[in-house]
């Protein structure tokens, strides 16, 4: 599909046979003044496209760190990156941006959404940077919008919205620019744990419909669980790497929870009235 945010802009085909990701000894050393903090310590890990896999570990083990190397925000200090079998370790940052800009969505923990700003202007923010006319970013604003279940929301602010639709918002903006691959780090973190099974729902639809290459950090074992693989990482170091023995899909889990959380403390005030 031709993205209308890359016009004029030459997108590298990717290596028939290769894996999405792929990274080699991949070392990071963030420098404060006269010390060191070894974040990475030689990560080795290949990610196939359509792949959804999850990343746990405790706080420090170096997740966010990898993340960003992975979303081309910062570079590594020794070891290779290969992405869609092209090697991106060393490119100039203005290529990095432009690869993350084309291959590469984000979702955090806090949604990081323009506050006084509607669902829909939030969404198509990366277009409206990327010079793409009105009219083709509210088509695709709203189709995005649709895929992640808020039609009807485009004109809510965050502030009218609830922490899950907020997030729906941040993974909408997330889609805009059709990437191949999604990088989450803690999307659940400030979530209630049935709308967590809620954006588990539209990770996996997306990666199984699109077939969108998913990176999730969590550190819950119950959302890891979502995805195929879990990845677990201690002190910058890949401890274990497994598949996910009885994955739990989210569309089944969904309808056996009842009413959302809202309704379910409304119908409780009802009863104790
Ligand atoms: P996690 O996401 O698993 O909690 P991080 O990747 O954020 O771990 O951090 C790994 C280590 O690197 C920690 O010791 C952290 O303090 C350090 N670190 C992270 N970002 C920076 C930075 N920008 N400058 C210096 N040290 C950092
Ligand atoms: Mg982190």
């Amino acid at each position: 599909m031709q993205d209308p945010a890359h016009h004029g802009v030459v997108v590298e085909p990717s290596v028939p046979g290769s894996p999405a990701i792929e990274v080699r000894d991949l070392h990071k050393t963030y420098k404060l003044g006269e010390i060191q903090v070894h974040a990475l310590r030689g990560i080795s890990l290949a990610v196939e496209a359509g792949e959804f896999v999850a990343i746990m570990g405790m706080s420090g083990s170096g997740k966010s760190t990898f993340m960003n190397l992975i979303g081309c925000l910062d570079r590594p200090t020794r070891g290779t990156y290969c992405l869609d079998g092209r090697d991106i370790s060393r490119v100039s940052k203005r290529d990095r941006s432009r690869i993350r800009n084309q291959k590469i969505g984000f979702v955090f923990q806090g949604f990081n959404l323009l506050p006084r700003t509607s669902a829909l202007e939030n969404a198509e923010l990366p277009l409206l940077y990327a010079g793409v006319g009105r009219k083709q970013r509210i088509e695709r604003a709203s189709e995005v919008l649709r895929a992640v279940g808020l039609a009807g929301r485009e004109r809510h602010h965050p502030s009218q919205l609830s922490g899950g639709q907020q997030q729906r918002v941040a993974i909408a903006r997330a889609l805009i620019n059709n990437p191949s691959i999604l990088l989450a780090d803690e999307p659940t973190g400030n979530l209630d744990s049935r709308t967590s099974i809620e954006i588990m729902e539209i990770f996996q639809r997306l990666n199984q419909e699109r077939r969108l290459t998913i990176l999730l950090v969590t550190h819950e074992e119950d959302i890891a669980r979502y995805a195929h693989r879990m990845v677990m990482f201690r002190d910058g170091r890949v401890q274990r790497d497994t598949p996910v023995a009885d994955r739990s899909l989210a569309a089944r889990i969904l309808p056996t929870l009842g009413a959302a959380d809202v309704e379910a403390a409304e119908e409780e005030n009802h009863e104790g009235a």
